[in-house]
């Protein structure tokens, strides 16, 4: 029988009479519309992002910057003189952040776009090994910091530089102002708190941390500068506990680094690393591209690169502006406080945060009180049935043999939801005291799974697809 796509019906066409290519190189070719059948079919076998909370990233976003994504889908960004008005735009975006940072002079600073956090805290952790070798450092270069995302180890083995991670001692749960000074040396290029971490969604105390490196300057004469990872504070703090000082208001924060695509609300591949003068990025890390007849400075580490993730951050800061994103993020706050509220009311759970603002970042993490039959990975076992993605993992060193839950809030996450959570919550915890789980279930037999790469069960370190999202 002739074929024929007008009439006949997808499902009884060749190439779709058997299963998809797996293997080696496709030899046939199939129609577009048989293609994109089985892919879009396959994906249906992912999580529903939105119903996600392991992930701090950008789920949810509005139809026009679905349309400008679509729009700028040919754009590659590299292309300074082909594109000057998306390079104009990422310009644009720089001065807005390092504005938002309180950075001394936002118009002339330096700063870039990037995919991410990862590829800004390299670019950070860079600049700081260039000044620190100008100023004589010789050695092997350390950077201190506490528990952080892989990317700082990310950092510290493709750049050899030693991590000198500040273990958690007695009911610690981030790095504190005093431990940091006794971990500093003159090899040390930076202080790397995280503004948001990402095991409980704490906040580091940057301006303690600050200041516990001006008590060791005058002391020693150790002058060490701060980098701070404010992957997803970075986009919080600014609107809703603004009078909290972690940014460019403390002189010697000379870089910080925040996901785009976090709670900066544009879609994936964007992040942002803005230096505090220009004269903190070292001119070896600057290459010239070609852009309207002059010249334009890169610093990045990929050299093509969509352009849709910074036309449409654009869009986003000039539509919501400081009174969208501090009305916006003050919503999600409230839903991560809803959510707090309601897990402490069931009972077996003791908050770690709860959603404070001048806390730490739209999450939600907890523990369990006291012994239970059941522990979190059971619990996060029983969510998944009902399509919930939460993380449960342990602490890190040293307290590894501490677990604990956390859920990201995020644009798109609304009361409603965090009710069918909390309902689906409930069921859960009936369901295994009915049916008591093995307490004695390794994580990873009971499905466990966490975005903590540090904490991560170890076929997910071996291929670092824990890198926390
Ligand atoms: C997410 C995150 C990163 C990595 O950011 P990407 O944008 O995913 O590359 C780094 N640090 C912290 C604290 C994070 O939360």
């Amino acid at each position: 029988m002739a074929f024929n796509p007008e009439s006949d019906d997808i499902f009884a066409m060749p190439a779709l009479d058997r299963t998809a290519p797996k293997g080696g190189f496709p030899a046939p070719e199939i129609l577009p519309d048989i293609a994109y059948e089985i892919v879009h079919d396959e994906l249906m076998l992912d999580g529903v992002s939105r119903m996600n909370l392991a992930t701090f990233c950008t789920t949810w976003v509005d139809d026009k910057a679905r349309r400008l994504m679509a729009e700028s889908l040919d754009k590659n960004i590299v292309d300074k003189d082909e594109y000057p008005q998306t390079a104009e735009l990422e310009r644009r975006c720089v001065r807005m952040v390092a504005d938002l940072w309180h950075a001394p002079d936002p118009a002339r600073t330096h700063g870039t776009s990037t995919t991410g956090s990862s590829e800004a805290a390299m670019l950070g952790g860079l600049a700081a090994k260039f000044r620190w070798r100008k100023r004589g450092g010789t050695g092997t270069p350390n950077f201190v910091c506490g528990p952080v995302q892989v990317c700082w180890e990310k950092f510290a083995r493709y750049f050899d530089v030693e991590i000198r991670q500040i273990p958690l001692r007695g009911d610690r749960l981030t790095m504190r102002p005093d431990d940091v000074v006794a971990h500093c040396d003159e090899h040390t290029i930076m202080v790397v708190p995280t503004f948001g971490q990402t095991f409980t969604g704490l906040f580091e105390d940057v301006a303690g941390m600050s200041k516990a490196l001006d008590q060791l300057q005058s002391v020693s004469g150790l002058d060490i500068p701060i980098h701070v990872d404010a992957a997803s504070g970075g986009f919080l703090a600014p609107f809703t506990a603004p009078d909290l000082i972690w940014d460019f208001r403390l002189p010697r924060v000379k870089s910080i680094n925040a996901s785009g695509h976090k709670t900066g609300l544009a879609p994936l591949g964007s992040g942002w690393a803005i230096w505090r003068e220009a004269a903190d990025l070292p001119g070896e890390l600057i290459f010239n591209v070609d852009y309207l007849g002059g010249s334009r400075p890169t610093f990045n580490l990929n050299f093509s690169r969509p352009g849709g993730q910074v036309i449409t951050q654009y869009y986003d800061f000039i539509r919501l502006g400081r009174t969208g994103y501090t009305r916006l993020q003050s919503a999600i706050y409230h839903v991560a406080q809803y959510l707090a509220e309601g897990l402490t009311r069931l009972g077996p759970f003791e908050m770690i945060h709860g959603g404070n603002p001048h806390h730490g970042i739209t999450a939600v993490s907890w523990r369990l009180r006291g012994d239970q039959d059941f522990n979190l990975y059971d619990l996060s076992d029983r969510l998944r049935t009902r399509g919930w993605l939460i993380a449960a993992y342990p602490l890190p060193a040293d307290r590894q043999n501490e677990t604990i839950m956390r859920a990201v809030i995020r644009h798109g996450f609304t009361h409603d939801m965090a009710d069918l959570l909390l309902a689906d919550i409930v069921r859960g915890l009936e369901q295994l005291a009915k049916h008591p789980v093995s307490t004695s279930l390794t994580r990873a037999e009971a499905g466990g799974f966490t975005h903590n790469a540090t904490a991560a069960v170890p076929t997910e370190k071996a291929t670092a697809v824990g890198a926390k999202s």
